[in-house]
């Protein structure tokens, strides 16, 4: 964490500023301020930010711009909004093409308040934002050192808003593949989730079924899992049984936790949760080589693919029980 403290990244983005604010985050690299000789680094890369500094209300141009940067910053990550307009829309709230705040579209940590933001006001919000970032840190820590005793459960209806988080958080990799809300699963709004407890999502029908399911799919089995440690949702899997097959859809891991065996345990144990299943099958883009080799680890072979849309080619995937 002492490398945070005494060096923090940050990237600043300007969602439709007046550039009043963008002037005063400017001031604090001025020789007035200096936040630089503080250790503070103002970077264009956002993989190498800790922190992301957003000006200006959200308007229409702006929110996937947002959402891409703030997914692109590795974990743990602290979004500080400065003045007025980034907490609220301010001035601009009323527009017609603003949607509000930076918090309308990606969780904010710290509101810095003003219009325009002052340069104290600014670094005052940036140490506080070191604050919320050690604290992440600190339970990051503690969950990666908790792995052995992450729990595969039942998901209930009730945990739909946590897992949608991680499931556009750990669908990011994919977006930088095919191109932003390019995938039905980055996509998918609280209620299009909710509703997946109980009745099967349209892209979970088997290969080649383009109608509504000829034979209705019950809400008792649909099987949705997730992986769980000291009381946070890190992974999750949703499947049915349809004759003797069993069809596994969006396996989602929290990217933090990506390589630890924990995908393996959830598909393994939907597996197990249809014991009458003579066949799975899964599906994946083809363009997502670590889904195609983790599956195919897992003992799946590619045998079909279909055209989703211009950019996205899905690559079908099956194995027998063994
Ligand atoms: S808060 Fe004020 S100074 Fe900052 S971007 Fe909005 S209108 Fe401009």
């Amino acid at each position: 964490m002492s490398r945070f403290a005494k060096s923090p990244w940050i990237i600043h983005y300007d969602a439709s500023s007046c550039n009043g604010c963008d002037i005063e985050v400017l001031a604090c690299l001025t020789p007035k301020f200096d936040v630089e000789r503080l250790g503070v680094v103002n970077t264009g890369n956002p993989k190498h930010a800790d922190i992301f500094l957003v000006t200006g209300a959200v308007n229409e141009q702006s929110a996937p711009v947002i959402r891409n940067i703030y997914h692109q910053l590795p974990e743990p990550k602290v979004v500080v909004a400065v003045g007025a307009c980034a907490a609220t829309g301010g001035i601009f709230a009323d527009c017609y093409n603003i949607s509000g705040g930076a918090d309308s579209v990606i969780p904010v940590d710290v509101f810095v308040p003003g219009c325009a933001a002052r340069p104290e006001a600014i670094i005052d919000g940036v140490v506080q934002a070191l604050g919320v970032l050690k604290k992440k840190q600190q339970e990051m820590t503690a969950l990666a050192n908790s792995l052995d005793k992450v729990l595969i459960q039942r998901a209930q209806p009730d945990d739909a808003p946590e897992i949608l988080a991680l499931q556009k958080t750990a669908y990011q990799s994919e977006a930088e593949i095919y191109g932003e809300g390019s995938l039905p699963a980055q996509q998918q709004s609280l209620a299009e989730l909710e509703a997946d407890f109980t009745r099967v999502p349209d892209l979970a029908q088997p290969f080649g079924w383009s109608g509504p399911l000829p034979m209705p799919v019950a809400a008792g089995q649909i099987v949705f899992l997730k992986a769980v440690v000291n009381g946070k949702i890190i992974g999750a899997v949703r499947g049915y049984q349809w004759g003797e097959a069993a069809f596994l859809r969006r396996l989602i891991v929290h990217p933090y936790f990506w390589r630890r065996g924990i995908g393996r345990r959830l598909v393994t144990e939907l597996e197990q949760a249809f014991p009458q299943a003579k066949r799975f099958e899964i599906f994946t883009g083809r363009e997502s080589t670590k889904s195609l080799g983790h599956f195919r680890k897992l003992g799946y072979q590619e045998f079909q693919t279909a055209q989703y849309s211009p950019a996205v080619t899905w690559v079908y995937m099956q194995k027998e029980r063994q």
